[in-house]
């Protein structure tokens, strides 16, 4: 198993990446402790984790607010004692173009998808310094790569992420912590499920390997990236999107 005796904290855990995510991670033997804002997902993954035979356990909360990060890291500290991996996976899009933008709209991604990641990182990054090991792994985005229209907020979260990710790798690493990030492609969860079948269709077209990413397989790159054989990738942004950027 590739994540045996490793606890894990996964943010946005409830559904879409972060579930999928949760669910892989317990079965290559971490520990596993969830966050999101909805209970019952959260309440669902745990119930799923255990009958699968793993471990899980989750505190409800809002990354954006810096008490709810540290409410996570307390408990999973005083579950488990240590914390090897944090996923910053929590994300949500507020999508308008600029002439139509709110700044309710442009905060509240920002809040969410940037302040977030910096917030679970505060909370949890002097439990990795005293461990002398850690890894931190931010969910960006092709988005915050290439842009994209309609979402100048949700682009700038996600390549605020790189800056986060770059200077906390220069930061962190003589520390022992690792920090790298995942920049999916076009993902079949719950955030995309309003996009119409026409676009989805465009798309696919559009992306060498002509299908549309799966939650797993944006899982498998976190777990690449957790897992030791990562040991000396630290600052990488990870592309998972069939090559559409290429
Ligand atoms: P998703 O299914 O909507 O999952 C996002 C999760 O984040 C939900 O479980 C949600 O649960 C949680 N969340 C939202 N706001 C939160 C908050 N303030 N505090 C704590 N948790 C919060 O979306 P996904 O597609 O799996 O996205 C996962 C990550 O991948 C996101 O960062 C997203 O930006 C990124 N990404 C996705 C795609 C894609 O095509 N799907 C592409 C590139 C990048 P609650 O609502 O219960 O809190």
């Amino acid at each position: 198993m590739r994540l045996e005796n490793k606890v894990a904290m996964i943010t946005g855990a409830g559904s879409g990446i972060g579930r999928e995510t949760a669910l892989l991670f317990a079965k290559e033997g971490a520990k596993v402790a969830i966050t999101g804002r909805t209970v019952e997902k959260l309440e669902e993954v745990c119930r799923k984790i255990d009958e699968n035979g793993g471990e899980a356990i989750f505190k409800s909360g809002d990354v954006s607010l810096r008490e709810d990060a540290d409410e996570i890291v307390k408990k999973t500290m005083n579950e488990f004692g240590r914390i090897d991996i944090l996923v910053n996976n929590a994300g949500i899009n507020k999508d308008a173009l600029v002439t139509k933008m709110t700044k309710d709209q442009w905060n509240g991604v920002i809040e969410v998808d940037l302040t977030g990641a910096f917030n679970c990182i505060q909370a949890v990054v002097g439990v990795m310094i005293n461990q002398e090991s850690g890894v931190i792994i931010n969910a960006s985005s092709i988005s915050g790569i290439y842009g994209n229209i309609g979402q100048v907020n949700y682009a700038s979260a996600k390549a605020g992420l790189i800056g986060l990710t770059k200077t906390l790798a220069k930061e962190l690493g003589k520390k022992g912590v690792r920090v790298n990030a995942v920049a999916p492609g076009f993902t079949i969860t719950p955030m995309t499920s309003k996009v119409p079948e026409k676009i989805l269709t465009m798309m696919k077209e559009k992306i060498p390997l002509h299908r549309l990413a799966e939650p797993i397989d944006i899982a498998y790159a976190y777990l690449y990236l957790a897992s030791d054989e990562a040991r000396y990738v630290n600052g990488a942004v990870l592309s998972v999107d069939g090559g559409l950027t290429i």
